[in-house]
């Protein structure tokens, strides 16, 4: 995934000791789906050093927005947690990936299955008018260990509803379901649990998942994806087998195989 162009930071925002997302200029030349991701990073010892992230900012925005982890000896997040407005950073010139909306069968209701960074790539796909086009009803689930990660919380649940453009398309069609593990909240544990003991279902009051109706995308750990990906083969939804391919779900696939 060769070149990449140098950006500006334009705006950070740290959210716990652990988590922070930050805005960057972004080329003209820069084309995305929605749920693509690209390589960034920073010179380091006169070198690339680049990652993977999703991109949080659909894709007809003139700004890319990121959401990142802190990992305390990360060769990347320990030097990338501290960039400041006005730093360069880099950002590859080609974004790929395979959570794209477009390798779904047709359906009714689109689960999107996020823990932690894995939130990413969704919100972009929740701002995506086509997604709307497609599904009826788009349930954001978000899994996380304390309140304070539930990164743009108050955003999906405040702004978005009152977006200029984006309201009448919504107009409560997304359902969002925050998920914390470690504190008490509105809904306690993990969604393995929410979606094998069924409370999602209860809370959102809707029809346990089927073949029929329901499409998922999934974005999380290695461990998670496989997790949630057996729930879903349980429930009869048959995974997206490659790039392209339809399926009744699909997994950022850049994991599979870490
Ligand atoms: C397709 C794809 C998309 C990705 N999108 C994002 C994204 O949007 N935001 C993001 O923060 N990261 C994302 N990652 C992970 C990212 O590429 C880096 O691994 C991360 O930025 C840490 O980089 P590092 O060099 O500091 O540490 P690395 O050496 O890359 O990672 C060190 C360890 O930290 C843990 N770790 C890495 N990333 C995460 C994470 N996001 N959450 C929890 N634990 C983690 C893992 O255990 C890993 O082994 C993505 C990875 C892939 C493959």
């Amino acid at each position: 995934m060769g070149k990449c162009t140098t950006e500006k930071v334009t705006e950070v925002k740290h959210w716990t000791d652990t988590l922070f997302s930050f805005k960057t200029t972004r080329n003209r030349s820069l084309r995305f789906k929605n749920g693509h991701f690209v390589m960034i990073g920073l010179i380091v010892d006169g070198k690339p050093l680049l990652r993977a992230y999703s991109v949080v900012s659909p894709n007809y925005e003139e700004q890319l927005e990121f959401l990142s982890i802190k990992v305390p000896d990360g060769p990347l997040t320990s030097r990338l947690q501290h960039i400041k407005v006005g730093d360069d950073i880099l950002v590859g010139e080609k974004a790929v990936g395979t959570l794209v909306i477009d390798d779904l069968n047709p359906g009714k209701h689109l689960y999107l299955l996020s823990t932690g960074t894995g939130l990413a790539p969704f919100m972009s796909i929740i701002r995506d008018p086509d997604t709307y086009e497609r599904f009826e009803k788009i349930v954001l689930v978000h899994g996380v260990r304390q309140k304070a990660e539930l990164a743009y919380k108050d955003y999906i649940e405040n702004e978005l509803p009152n977006d200029e453009f984006l309201s009448e398309i919504i107009n409560g069609r997304l359902l969002y379901y925050p998920t914390v593990t470690r504190e008490a909240f509105t809904h306690t544990g993990r969604i393995t649990k929410a979606l094998t003991e069924g409370n999602l279902f209860r809370d959102l009051k809707l029809p346990k998942l089927s073949s029929e109706i329901d499409r998922a995308m999934i974005c999380g750990s290695p461990e998670m994806l496989s997790e949630i990906s057996s729930i879903l083969d349980n429930f009869g939804l048959a995974a997206s087998p490659s790039q392209g391919r339809l399926g009744d779900y699909v997994i950022e696939r850049a994991f599979v195989g870490e």
